[in-house]
């Protein structure tokens, strides 16, 4: 049997685990095998019938009165347990934040390697695995072992299709033996991001800062200039780094990708890591103090200055053109 973790936040299913049971549909079929899934926490068993529509069979709902909330030791130990009690062929999960931390864990604890961001599985012992590596700008072949096998689906890459599974679901609840140990990793607070200020992903125009804006209160005139455009900050792993922003603001490998009409990158060198997260931008602006900056390879409008002049002067000309 081939079984998907279902990723969801207290209930809320993650479309990228569609993704990843598509995967998991078509190896399943190759393999003649069943396609089974967990769900973890009281909270999502109102998912379980929703996933018979992409050819699971079988659903094991994962219950335990600590599994409120996420917790990735906990949802991997549960997960451990299906492996010793079901023994799978291969189990997977999307290659999203969590899918990679909670299967990462299943495999320290089981000794067992995992292989993470895959495209494409070819089964055999070892299965060959395609997954993507550096953000995306190289695809990598490689060789997985171990039983069963571990792997995540890389996110965006397999079109969602669905492929209703014979017969009845059948439901399976277990509960598995978790301990404090399986809790020292929780979500402990929720902080709501505040404003309502558009999102970094959505945002039409993003304004990016990176180690050359200087300090957080440096990110003033970025701020003001997003507001008039009615676009978002981000900003380069320099600064969160230094805490001046927040990881949710990072643009990159380990940080969001972002696809807006205009980026405007002020004070970002443009390491590989950062410009994978850019690479969807219709247009680029570099405002940077050095003429020999790699982004500005990327740009289409660059301004070669010092951020903290270019970009007041850049908002007193929007504020003039708004009759602000
Ligand atoms: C595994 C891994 C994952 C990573 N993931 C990410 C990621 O997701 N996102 C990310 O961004 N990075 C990531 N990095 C880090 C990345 O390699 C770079 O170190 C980082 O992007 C550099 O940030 P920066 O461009 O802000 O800083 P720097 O490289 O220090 O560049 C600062 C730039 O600011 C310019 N500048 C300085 N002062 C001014 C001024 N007054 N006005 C105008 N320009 C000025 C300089 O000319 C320079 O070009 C990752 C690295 C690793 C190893």
């Amino acid at each position: 049997m081939i079984l998907g973790l279902i990723e969801h936040d207290r209930g809320m299913l993650n479309e990228m685990s569609l993704e990843m049971l598509t995967f998991g549909r078509d190896l399943a079929n190759r393999l003649n095998l069943p396609l089974e899934a967990v769900l973890i926490g009281e909270g999502a068993n109102a998912l379980a019938e929703g996933l018979q529509a992409y050819g699971v069979s079988k659903v094991h709902l994962v219950q335990h009165p600590r599994l409120d909330d996420y917790a990735p030791e906990a949802w991997a130990q549960s997960v451990v347990e299906l492996i010793e009690s079901e023994k799978p062929q291969a189990v997977m999960a999307s290659g999203t934040d969590r899918g990679n931390e909670v299967l990462a864990y299943v495999g320290a604890r089981t000794n067992l390697p995992m292989a993470a961001n895959c495209t494409e599985v070819e089964p055999g012992d070892p299965y060959t695995v395609t997954r993507v590596r550096w953000g995306g700008s190289l695809l990598e072949e490689a060789h997985l072992t171990g039983e069963p096998k571990l792997l995540t689906v890389a996110p965006f890459m397999i079109p969602v299709e669905e492929g209703e599974a014979a017969g009845e679901l059948v439901l399976n609840t277990v509960t598995p033996a978790l301990d404090d140990k399986d809790f020292r990793v929780r979500v402990v607070e929720r902080v709501k991001s505040t404003g309502d200020t558009v999102s970094l992903t959505d945002a039409r125009v993003v304004v990016g800062g990176g180690r050359g804006v200087g300090s957080s209160e440096g990110f003033e005139s970025l701020d003001e200039l997003a507001a008039l455009l009615e676009g978002a900050v981000g900003c380069s792993r320099a600064v969160t780094n230094q805490g001046w922003r927040p990881h949710a603001d990072q643009i990159g490998q380990t940080g969001a990708r972002i696809a807006p009409d205009l980026y405007i990158a002020c004070g970002i060198s443009g390491a590989i890591q950062h410009t994978v997260g850019c690479k969807g931008a219709k247009q680029i602006l570099v405002i940077n103090a050095d003429p020999e900056a790699p982004i500005l390879s990327k740009a289409g409008y660059a301004v070669i200055g010092d951020l903290h002049e270019v970009v007041p002067v850049l908002n007193a000309e929007i504020k003039k053109l708004k009759n602000q």
